[in-house]
């Protein structure tokens, strides 16, 4: 439903909580975060409200890091629980995945995944693509390229956005027929599915065309399409108040 990333020079989980809470309006059953810090990943999910997520971060304060995504669920496949909340995870625990949308071929999917030995754990049709994702990397180990490599694989309507411990100072998103925008700060970026999660950061905004993938740094945006030629970007100023 609300999806959120950054990475620059503040803290992530910070950045992240409160562009969640701009995009509460939207409604939401769960929320969760993930944070890229000392090497590794730390995320943290849970049913229900942000306020439930921030008890869970109180009694379990994830690392401070720059890098980070967030995610408030609007459950299509699987109930509103822990277990199904975002952000999904590969089963190292390296790659950290939110999602907006369905993934048709979800089920296709999943049955390879289990087949080669990957262990599913939840009922969404989202966390195909943590698995995905983490084989594209460890094969050509870009993670641009390895979100186009499975979005290739992809059918539905999805905004993804996606970190890699491995990979530690890029955020990258990708989009088919739902929204993703980013925000181009100094030394610092933005994604997210509404202008509203990022205003009080930057107004310049880049709006992703239709099957794009874009790659986050603190100091670079690169977006291609799905099979990763350079495309244009669509830069522009947003004036009104939110
Ligand atoms: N289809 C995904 C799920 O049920 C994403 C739902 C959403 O857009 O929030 O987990």
């Amino acid at each position: 439903c609300g999806i959120v990333g950054y990475v620059g020079g503040q803290s992530a989980l910070d950045v992240v909580i409160a562009g969640l809470r701009r995009l509460e309006y939207r409604g939401y059953d769960s929320a969760g975060v993930a944070v890229l810090a000392d090497g590794g990943l730390a995320s943290a999910r849970k049913a229900g409200k942000l306020a439930n997520l921030g008890k869970v971060l109180d009694e379990r304060p994830l690392p401070s890091g720059t890098t980070g995504i967030g995610h408030t669920r609007w459950a299509t496949h699987g109930g509103p629980t822990d277990g199904n909340a975002h952000p999904h995870l590969d089963n190292a625990g390296r790659v950290a995945v939110v999602h907006n949308g369905i993934i048709e071929n979800f089920a296709v999917l999943r049955a390879e995944l289990t087949e080669r030995g990957h262990d599913l754990t939840s009922e969404t049709d989202t966390e195909v693509v943590s698995h995905l994702l983490a084989e594209a990397f460890s094969s050509c180990g870009d993670l641009p390229e390895a979100m186009r490599q499975v979005c290739r694989r992809l059918e539905g309507a999805f905004t993804l956005v996606a970190v890699h411990a491995d990979e530690p100072d890029t955020v990258v998103g990708a989009r088919r027929n739902s929204p993703l925008v980013v925000g181009v700060g100094e030394e610092e970026a933005f994604l997210a599915s509404d202008v509203a999660a990022f205003i009080e950061h930057t107004r310049e905004a880049i709006e992703l065309g239709q099957d794009q993938v874009v790659a986050l740094t603190r100091e670079s945006v690169t977006v291609t399409d799905f099979d990763g030629a350079p495309a244009d970007v669509r830069p522009y100023h947003v004036d009104w108040d939110a």
